[in-house]
């Protein structure tokens, strides 16, 4: 089988709650995202996505993502999509870096694998553990109070992890914390995700404020080592996200106890092939994880679907269900939440169906 056609398409995608906002005064109120799709010489058309969270949360930005493609599109024209380890090889060779650029390809490559194979993703990525899985919520910045509120709400929606987004001022971030745990319920889990919002001696007054509540500190400064300082002074459980965007900084992580759960973001890694690379290696070291994504909608919702359904239960600390987040549902057939919880579609593939009217015209397309 040949990859003959490369096609990429923006999707606008607005939030329900017109915008999101984390640290440092960053928000986003629009989602661009790219929808790529992926033919084959058997007739075959596989389906993936990127969507950075805006320009500035990881190096990646929606416009790079599609030149990116554009530029590695001609390097793929006549490769075999179902050679997954092959095909990435291809990538990294025609394209140095640039991860998020190559998630969408390697995604809808999978989606191909699991059409022509009859089977789901998930089962090509190594099994269905349950019925279903748990998700989170992020809770955008806001005041201490309204983000407060939010916890209750979102358990009406069957969510029992929320992710409070802090790493602003941190005597805000400490009355954010207390008043968000004043809310919880047993069985709830309380994430703060200060987004590398924080400088170390920030940090340290929050996490020193918040030790008699049970909360989890999430990525509390920019750099690898400064997050070690502060987990070094800190009891609660500890999760990297922006810092661990390989298997190198994995296996760093893991030799320095540098976190206790660590984020599994699919286009940090540059795909499903190598988050699950990252997935399994974490499975092998006792490592919690988070499965999901810089953002998206319907096809990273059923990307993030599969990876995490694949996970063993113990190991699946939280998953998103992004695609609930937003106005714009652009694929059939995408995983929708159910009592704060989302399984993977049965279907042979990915199992979405993209609305090619709400899509429209591609932006890129290469042919060979
Ligand atoms: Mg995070």
């Amino acid at each position: 089988m040949k990859i003959t056609r490369i096609l990429a398409y923006r999707v606008d995608l607005p939030l329900h709650e017109g915008s999101y906002k984390w640290s440092g005064g960053k928000s986003v109120s629009v989602f661009d995202s790219t929808v790529v799709a992926v033919e084959t010489d058997a007739g075959v058309t596989g389906y993936g996505e990127v969507c950075p969270l805006g320009p500035f949360y990881l190096p990646a930005y929606a416009t790079g993502a599609r030149t990116g493609i554009a530029e590695l599109a001609p390097h793929l024209i006549g490769e075999d999509p179902t050679q997954l380890g092959k095909l990435n090889r291809r990538m990294d060779s025609g394209l140095l870096g640039h991860p998020y650029v190559k998630s969408a390809i390697d995604m809808a490559c999978w989606d191909i694998l699991g059409k022509v194979t009859g089977q789901p993703v998930c089962l090509l990525l190594g099994g269905r553990y349950g019925e279903d899985f748990g998700l989170y919520r992020a809770i955008s910045q806001e005041a201490p109070a309204a983000m407060a509120a939010r916890v209750g709400e979102y358990r009406s929606a069957g969510y029992r992890r929320f992710q409070l987004k802090v790493g602003g001022d941190p005597d805000d971030d400490i009355e954010r914390i207390r008043a968000a745990a004043a809310e919880l319920q047993p069985g709830d889990r309380l994430i703060a995700d200060a987004n590398t919002g924080w400088l170390m001696h920030d940090a340290l007054r929050v996490v020193r404020a918040v030790r008699d509540i049970d909360v989890y500190i999430e990525q509390p400064c920019r750099s690898y080592e400064e997050c070690l300082t502060v987990r070094q002074h800190c009891d609660h459980p500890f999760v990297l996200d922006e810092n661990v965007d390989s298997l190198e900084m994995l296996l760093r992580g893991h030799a320095d106890r540098a976190m206790d759960v660590v984020n599994i973001k699919i286009s940090k890694f540059g795909g499903l092939t190598k988050a699950r690379q990252a997935r399994d290696m974490c499975v092998s070291l006792g490592l919690a994880m988070t499965i999901e994504d810089s953002w998206g909608g319907d096809i990273v919702t059923a990307a993030i679907a599969h990876l995490a359904h694949s996970t063993p239960s113990e190991f699946l600390f939280t998953s998103t269900d992004f695609n609930s987040y937003v106005t714009v549902s652009f694929a059939a057939g995408a995983p929708q939440r159910k009592h704060g919880r989302l399984s993977a579609s049965l279907q042979p593939g990915l199992g979405v169906t993209p609305k090619m009217d709400v899509l429209g015209e591609p932006l890129i397309d290469v042919a060979g």
